[in-house]
């Protein structure tokens, strides 16, 4: 039976991750990650969750079943923060979530969901794009399809490029946008372009799938979680992913959600029975813990206070590693512009770096992706000069 299977592609990021994991040169770097480090260069526990920890400890609570869609204390604080605490969607009852497990299950159920409604539809992602969201939506039966999106010349959006792939859809496909902090590239839109994009989603009658892995790694909570509001306002179905791994640094946990919009409070409800029915047949129900610890720190006035500010210090120093990698790179490459890292926002850089120049760093223990997609938020204090260094010498 299982002699003629072929082995499976690897998984190019977590491979990168094996051979750091092998070098036994003791100043390696990796900066193909996709997870933040402090300035130790250690992933952070957040002192936010250590508190929700300790309190939910004290209850010693029964590890019961979950309902199916997940814990309702958690599903109402996704989406207070996902659409913002006064969004219509949830008065008028026309939004439903499921807890799901991080935002790739979020996304996994989204897609099982519209595949049993939308069969026909095409999925779009966006040229490039986070590597599991093709495998992702192939696996749920779709064909994928690329839109402009990534310059490599300014090092920003494509957008004259966007806007017209987003124009020659076929209504009723499924484009997958991330809501900020683009991952791979680091390049964002920006507001005014966000609204022409809404425009054209809503003009030709797409389904926007909007992915929010790192809600307040851009400019803000609300600022990052805005562009959702201005999906709603614009009326139609929207589905939105969201992830908990990076903001609250609970990779492990699995922490994440799926919310769809749906045009009144009874078609909601049949949403809902439809999304419960796709976790039912996958896993059943999500686990406790993570769910638990972060609806405790939403809901708890000083712990969210607290999660803000240690957010906000995440924030702050990928932005302070972005003005050094630039400032240093300035005065060792004085030749090379790296400017763009700096307009770049969330976790990732694309670099610029090619892959022959990718493969020299890593000659020097120095660990990128292929394509020059750097973690800003692997850089710290004390390794930055080595890389600095490193990649002067390889330009
Ligand atoms: N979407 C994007 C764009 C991501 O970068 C990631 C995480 N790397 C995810 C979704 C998945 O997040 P999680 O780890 O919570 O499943």
């Amino acid at each position: 039976l299982f002699g003629a299977i072929d082995m499976a592609p690897r998984d190019p990021i977590l491979g990168i991750t094996e051979a750091f994991n092998a070098d036994t040169n003791p100043a390696k770097i990796n900066l193909g990650v996709g997870v933040y480090y402090d300035d130790n260069g250690k992933v952070p526990l957040l002192e936010c969750v250590q508190k929700a920890e300790s309190k939910l400890m004290e209850q010693q609570a029964p590890r019961t079943y979950l309902p199916i869609e997940g814990l309702a204390q958690y599903d109402k604080a996704v989406q207070e923060l996902v659409f913002g605490a006064n969004s219509p969607v949830i008065q008028e009852k026309r939004a439903v979530t499921v807890q799901a497990l991080g935002g790739t299950g979020g996304l996994k159920i989204g897609a099982d969901f519209l595949k049993r409604f939308a069969p026909d539809s095409q999925v779009y992602i966006s040229d490039p794009s986070w590597e599991n969201h093709r495998a992702l939506f192939e696996s749920a039966g779709f064909v994928v399809n690329h839109y402009a999106y990534y310059d490599p010349a300014t090092h920003g959006v494509n957008f004259e490029g966007m806007l017209a792939s987003l124009k020659s859809m076929p209504q009723g496909s499924i484009v997958v946008l991330h809501a900020c902090c683009h991952n791979p590239t680091g390049a964002d839109l920006t507001q005014e372009q966000w609204g022409a994009v809404i425009e054209a989603v809503k003009a030709g009658g797409l389904i926007p799938f909007l992915d929010m892995a790192y809600q307040g790694f851009g400019s803000g909570i609300a600022e990052d979680g805005a562009v959702v509001g201005r999906f709603v306002q614009a009326g139609g179905p929207l589905l939105v992913s969201n992830s908990f791994s990076k903001s609250f640094s609970l990779y492990g946990e699995r922490v994440g959600a799926l919310s769809v919009v749906a045009s009144s409070a009874e078609e909601a409800a049949r949403l809902l029975s439809q999304l419960k029915r796709v976790v039912r047949t996958n896993y059943s129900n999500p686990p406790v813990h993570g769910g638990k610890v972060v609806a405790t720190v939403l809901s708890t006035p000083e712990l969210r206070q607290l999660w803000e500010d240690e957010l906000a210090h995440m924030r702050v120093r990928i932005k302070q590693m972005r003005d050094a990698l630039v400032e240093k790179l300035k005065a060792k490459a004085p030749g090379h512009d790296f400017d763009f890292v700096r307009k770049q926002v969330g976790m990732f850089s694309y670099s610029g770096l090619t892959k022959e120049q990718v493969a020299k760093l890593r000659a020097e223990s120095i660990y990128a992706v292929d394509t020059g997609r750097i973690c800003v938020a692997a850089l710290n204090s004390k390794n930055i000069d080595r890389v600095v260094d490193a990649i002067a010498k390889v330009l």
